[in-house]
């Protein structure tokens, strides 16, 4: 794997990462759904791992990379926080712009808002997997096997509660278990697209480096916020969910620390 190019590591890392969405959704092909609590734990451990990895994989790296160019002052620490709102914004921003009522075509009422409901969730996790792969794949791209091999790792465990849920809200919506298990698949497979991009752009441009690093982890911190937290939160979990998000929490920073 060494002699790989950054970009080549980035498309197999973030492939090889987003696959573990579908890894994670396969208990319901089998008929085997965790109970919701659990699934609640799992999925607070997905947000601990992508808030360890937006500030110790991202972050941290966007400020080093921006004090390398700039000095210390104002300027490296300005340049990351307009990232990071940028990250956030431009999620934000799609998540309000896209169109996704036409899902709910057909149906009325309450069944409506929760397939709708359903369908919002999914969507904002298929987007957040593209700033996923672009964070690893800036990971290859910056530092090589070192720089990436954490985030696609931390990445890639957090991918597989994220597959679950999916699949599961797609089944209590009646879909049934190969169409659910295919849906949660795909939303991983987006992964390699920003890997591709992420680990181009950054071995090509060297300045791009602190904002796409600071861009990536703002769009990872929009939806934790906005979707997976609430998500954990709904069914009266929450001990679970924070415990799940503490463990995930740690579990990355070690990968990060040790193996970054
Ligand atoms: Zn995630």
């Amino acid at each position: 794997m060494e002699q790989m190019s950054p970009l080549a590591l980035g498309f197999v890392g973030s492939l090889l990462a987003g696959a573990m969405t579908a890894v994670g959704a396969s208990p319901v092909l089998l008929g085997q759904i965790p109970s919701r609590a659990t699934r609640d734990l799992a999925l607070g451990f997905a947000a601990g791992v992508m808030l360890a990895a937006s500030f110790f994989s991202l972050i941290i790296p966007a400020l080093d990379a921006a004090e390398s160019r700039f000095e210390n002052g104002a300027a490296p620490a300005a340049i990351v926080c307009v990232a990071i709102l940028l990250g956030i914004g431009a999620v934000a921003w799609m998540n309000e712009r896209l169109p996704h009522e036409h899902f709910s075509s057909g149906r009325e009422g309450p069944e409506a808002a929760s397939l709708r409901r359903v369908w919002l969730f999914i969507f904002a996790i298929t987007i957040h997997n593209v700033p996923e792969g672009l964070a690893v794949g800036v990971g290859f791209g910056a530092d090589g096997l070192s720089g990436g091999l954490p985030l696609a790792l931390g990445i890639g465990l957090q991918n597989a509660p994220e597959g679950l849920a999916v699949a599961v809200s797609l089944l209590g919506e009646g879909y049934d278990k190969g169409r659910a298990w295919t849906i949660a698949a795909l939303t991983g497979l987006v992964e390699p697209i920003g890997g591709a991009l992420g680990a181009g752009v950054v071995s090509l441009s060297q300045p791009l480096l602190p904002w796409g690093l600071a861009f990536a982890a703002g769009a990872m911190i929009y939806v934790i916020s906005h979707e997976i937290i609430p998500e954990t939160h709904r069914r009266g979990h929450q001990k679970k969910a924070t415990f799940g998000l503490s463990i995930g929490l740690v579990l990355m920073l070690f990968l990060d620390v040790w193996l970054g």
